[in-house]
């Protein structure tokens, strides 16, 4: 399983992972704690900053650099999704920020100083119907203040900025539902008990995910990113990053499942001879491989037009969908071939397990990519 882009990155990455080993991760799932060290020893050694412009003191690399760094975490047994939003969130900052924003905030992001981890965006009323959320940010002078309710806002107890979207006029008085939505950058820090209340949700892994409450949190008119009104196109114009990165996750994910699963069928005896000379439990890993395989050259591709700046919307969806799918393939293969050892703690497995889950519901449910490509590529009616 060579891979030859960024290959001394991803050496240096490796090293910087073994010193979080499996047991580190273990603890932290048993108390829902977020990885603060492994956090900072990223930050440090520069890869949070990777797609950080250099003259704000990142280092100006591409979407290919930032996915072998975060495959490679999750290939280790490592767990990116404590930090993975900072990568693709700064890029709506870098886009469509005014300059006075980017010297405020990159600089800090990319040293590590501001943490950019929450993304306020779905709401419990509206789920993947992201244009009918409700929470509402009303001009007020030089501030706008904001009511509303955020859920599965995941670090919110852990970053010190948020990047929130608000409607800003109401859903009934714009032409297109896409229209009348704001992009805000909030710092935590102030609104913590100044209008922003945030209550963690367990759940079925270690996501640090939450509910975020807004009562009248002010927030400076000098916080909107770019026009008001236009904050949906923001968003979706960093949907891209956020697939291909999060597929990035999910090949490396499927990966550590494959090498798991190979190394325990080659040593697990049973009726005299190893488990993996049973075509039964070979076949599964190597459909899952090659279902990895396949997601892995369309991610390369995805990241490519979109280091070209060429349209990349169908390969950055179908990327997701099958890297998720493939990650997911890659753990059932893996919790089969341990039998009954695939669900104790102290193999690793029942855990990635559960955390690979989630790719296939968020950011983005399979159903709906899926629909896009139906729609947007294939040309078939709206279905919604
Ligand atoms: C652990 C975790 C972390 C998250 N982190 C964040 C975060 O940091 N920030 C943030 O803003 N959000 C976050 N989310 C939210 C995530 O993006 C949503 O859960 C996801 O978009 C689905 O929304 P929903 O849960 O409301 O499901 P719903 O919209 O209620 O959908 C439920 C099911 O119905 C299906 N469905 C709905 N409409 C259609 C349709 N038209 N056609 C076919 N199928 C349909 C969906 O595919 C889904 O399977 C997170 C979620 C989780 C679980």
């Amino acid at each position: 399983m060579a891979d030859d882009d960024y290959a001394e990155i991803r050496e240096e990455v490796r090293k910087l992972c073994a010193g979080f080993p499996d047991p580190y991760w273990r603890d932290l799932d048993r108390v829902r704690g977020y990885p603060t060290e492994f956090v900072a020893a990223l930050t440090s050694a520069g890869y949070l900053a990777v797609l950080v412009p250099e003259e704000y003191g990142g280092s100006g690399l591409g979407l290919t650099a930032a996915a072998a760094i975060l495959e490679t975490i999750q290939e280790t047994g490592c767990n990116g999704g404590a930090c993975h939003a900072q990568m693709y969130m700064m890029g709506t900052i870098l886009r469509h920020g005014s300059e006075a924003q980017k010297q405020r905030y990159l600089p800090g992001i990319a040293a590590g100083e501001l943490r950019l981890q929450a993304f306020g965006v779905t709401e419990p009323t509206s789920g993947t119907d992201t244009t009918s959320l409700r929470t509402f940010a009303r001009r007020d002078g030089d501030r706008y203040i904001v009511n509303g309710q955020k859920v599965w806002t995941s670090r919110a107890e852990h970053s010190d900025l948020l990047l929130l979207l608000a409607r800003t006029t109401p859903r009934d008085q714009v032409t297109k539902k896409t229209d009348g939505l704001s992009t805000f950058i909030v710092d935590m820090k102030q609104a913590v008990g100044n209008g922003l209340t945030i209550q963690p949700i367990r759940t079925m892994m270690n996501h640090n995910s939450c509910e975020v409450f807004l009562d009248d949190l002010v927030v400076p008119a000098e916080n909107l990113v770019g026009e008001e009104g236009q904050g949906f196109r923001y968003i979706l114009d960093g949907m891209n990053a956020e697939r291909l990165l999060i597929a990035s996750e999910c090949i490396g994910d499927a990966k550590w499942f494959t090498q798991k699963s190979v190394a325990y069928a080659n040593t697990r005896r049973v009726f005299g001879r190893p488990i993996g000379q049973n075509q039964g439990v070979q076949f599964p890993i190597a459909l899952a491989y090659a279902q990895m395989r396949a997601a892995e050259l369309l991610v390369r591709e995805g990241c490519r037009l979109f280091e070209e700046a060429l349209p990349c919307a169908e390969q950055a969806n179908m990327a997701k969908l099958l890297a998720a799918q493939a990650s997911w393939a890659a753990a059932e293969a893996c919790v089969q071939t341990h039998g009954g050892y695939g669900f104790a703690e102290e193999y690793d497995v029942e855990r990635k397990f559960r955390e690979t889950r989630l790719y296939q519901v968020a950011p983005i449910s399979t159903n709906l990519i899926l629909s896009y490509l139906a729609e947007h590529v294939l040309g078939l009616p709206r279905s919604y």
